[in-house]
């Protein structure tokens, strides 16, 4: 609809980044339109009030720049999901595989507790670890999962498969 292509034409594709071979997804002409990123906020704000959220979840890096505004919007906590050794506070921590490699993420363990019904938002599924590994940390501290909502999905990675049994149901939204 004509939404969606507001936003997919704010999408920069850029060839060969961070390495030979990626094509990576640029969401800044998106974030620097008023227009495009107001209407982002909007629809994900109502998708958290659908979903009945009570917290939404950003990840690092990207997720929190379109998590933050959501929140405000939809009246709920925001709540971020870090790379290992970036939280002050008392942690829960998350490992999962990379292509090569791996990674971990964490999240503060008293920002969420088992009322709380959450939304996870990033800018893109690629793999799928992060979004895996993000639901763990939530299940972890109680919560519930009231759903996934990404931007863009590279349709091109089975992320969506990888994701599938870790949502348990939960709807995962690609704009
Ligand atoms: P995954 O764990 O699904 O493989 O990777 C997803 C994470 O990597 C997300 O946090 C996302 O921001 C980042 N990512 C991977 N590929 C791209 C890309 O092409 N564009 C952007 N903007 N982010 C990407």
């Amino acid at each position: 609809d004509e939404l969606r292509s507001l936003l997919l034409s704010r999408i920069r594709d850029v060839p060969d980044y961070p390495k030979p071979g990626v094509l990576f997804k640029d969401i800044t002409p998106l974030l620097a339109d008023p227009e495009a990123f107001g209407a982002l906020t909007d629809v994900l704000a109502e998708l958290c009030r659908e979903r009945g959220a009570t917290k939404v979840v950003g990840l690092e890096a990207r997720g929190f720049i379109l998590a933050a505004p959501v929140a405000v919007r939809a009246g709920v906590g925001f709540v971020p999901v870090r790379k290992a050794g970036k939280l002050p506070g008392a942690t829960l921590s998350q490992a999962y595989e990379l292509e090569y490699g791996s990674a971990e993420i964490e999240i503060h363990a008293e920002d969420l507790t088992p009322e709380d019904r959450v939304l996870v938002i990033d800018d893109v599924l690629a793999t799928g670890g992060t979004a895996e590994a993000s639901l763990r940390l939530i299940r972890r501290s109680g919560a519930r999962v009231a759903g996934v909502a990404v931007l863009m999905e590279l349709s091109f990675l089975p992320g969506r498969i990888r994701l599938e049994p870790t949502l348990e149901g939960a709807p995962l939204d690609v704009l």
